[in-house]
């Protein structure tokens, strides 16, 4: 091999990577032996030489390096990406059946820096959010549609992060042709996905468990969900027997897609009200009305993107936390969501307990959520905790 370029770091600041977490920041490289371009694999060691990692450059990013491996004996090739591919996917064989929307490769808790796989049957969707995976770009598509028997891949780069890489948004066929109405069952639920254009790959196959809740929690029950998006929790709380399930979402072609997704399970119409309204505006006009639910789902949009907004988000999950303890029949069932990763869980709780304490109601909680399994973190990158929920139950 060539001389891999050195990432030498500066004393002391080897500590992270010995925890095997995969990120290497600026501030904490002491000087470059050679001159890598972004993408290309460097070996990483601490001040005294000693090997930590193997990884992928970065120069446009305050995240330097992100580590492929810890093993000094792995080469950065093929070979070794495939495996960490095929390992990903076994990982995810012993899961719950019944999805056939399962995400695939989680990134940095797959080992595998940068890289999103979504699979929705026959359909594959990747995201390439690094420099280091997309240096490989022309190899993933035919790997995954080789291991899996895919036929269509679909890249959905388009995301702002990629622009701290120096990269561009893209998204196009990267194995076949674009894919058409791309259908799933998830749960005995069917649901249309728009993988090139609907939000993240397409579907928030993260929800996949707490949605499964949601079914259990509606038998005869007044449903409301904020930020429905296409549908996800509505459909889960019809099939669960709702009564009625009033759905919100400020997107268009998000609710056209939910309505069509009704129709496509032959659900009663008449139990299903869709309503493109903020839910900030509209929670507040249903208690104008004297409303009362016996399960409301709030799972919001990302309300703080990075740590400088976790001020503004907690005022803004508090607002909506607190109308809708406003709103529970008594009895009623909770569960709300933040996918903030810069909102820990311990400060998600507290700011719903502040809630639920000025609505003047008392609650339990019943569990702590999270992602489904198929989006596991890796013990080493709590970055990587972004999903978290509350499942409360108002006295
Ligand atoms: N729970 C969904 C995913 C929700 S994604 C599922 O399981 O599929 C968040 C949704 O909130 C998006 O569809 C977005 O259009 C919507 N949204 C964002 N801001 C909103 C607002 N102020 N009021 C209502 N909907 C909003």
């Amino acid at each position: 091999m060539n001389q891999e370029p050195r990432v030498v770091l500066k004393p002391g600041r080897d500590k992270s990577l010995r925890h095997r977490h995969p990120w290497v920041f600026s501030g904490a490289i002491e000087k470059v032996e050679g001159a890598p371009a972004s993408g290309d694999t460097v070996s990483i060691v601490a001040h005294d030489g000693a090997f930590l990692a193997r990884g992928a450059w970065c120069n446009e990013s305050q995240i330097r390096a992100r580590a492929w491996t810890f093993d000094p004996a792995d080469t950065i090739d093929a070979a070794f990406l495939r495996r960490r591919l095929e390992a990903a996917i076994a990982r995810r064989a012993t899961l719950r059946p019944g999805s056939d929307a399962v995400r695939l490769v989680h990134g940095e808790s797959d080992g595998l820096p940068g890289l999103v796989v979504d699979r929705y049957g026959a359909t594959m969707v990747v995201q390439i959010l690094s420099a280091g995976s997309e240096r490989w770009r022309d190899f993933w598509g035919p790997a995954l549609a080789e291991l899996t028997g895919v036929t269509s891949v679909y890249e959905r780069s388009d995301v702002e992060v990629r622009v701290l890489e120096g990269l561009k948004p893209r998204s196009g066929p990267l194995v076949g042709d674009a894919p058409k109405a791309v259908r799933i069952v998830e749960d005995g639920i069917a649901y249309e996905v728009d993988v090139a254009s609907g939000q993240k790959t397409g579907f928030y196959i993260d929800q996949r468990d707490s949605r499964a809740l949601a079914a259990e929690l509606s038998e005869g029950r007044e449903v409301l969900n904020g930020f429905c998006y296409t549908g996800g929790f509505s459909l889960a709380a019809l099939k669960g027997g709702a009564k009625h399930v009033l759905s919100l979402d400020t997107s268009d072609e998000a609710l056209a897609l939910a309505r069509r997704n009704v129709e496509l399970n032959a659900f009663d119409g008449s139990r299903a009200e869709w309503l493109m309204a903020d839910v900030f505006a509209h929670l507040r006009k249903l208690r104008d009305q004297n409303r009362k639910y016996g399960l409301i789902v709030l799972d919001p949009p990302k309300f703080a993107p990075t740590e400088k907004h976790v001020a503004n988000a907690a005022r803004a999950y508090k607002d909506i936390n607190l109308w809708a303890f406003k709103l529970l029949a008594p009895g009623g069932h909770l569960l709300t969501f933040s996918c903030s990763g810069a909102v820990s869980a311990d400060l998600f709780q507290k700011i719903v307990a502040g809630a639920a304490a000025d609505a003047r109601v008392d609650a339990q909680v019943r569990r702590h959520l999270g992602p489904s399994p198929d989006h596991a973190v890796s013990i080493h990158f709590p970055e990587g905790e972004y999903l978290k929920g509350l499942w409360l139950q108002a006295s």
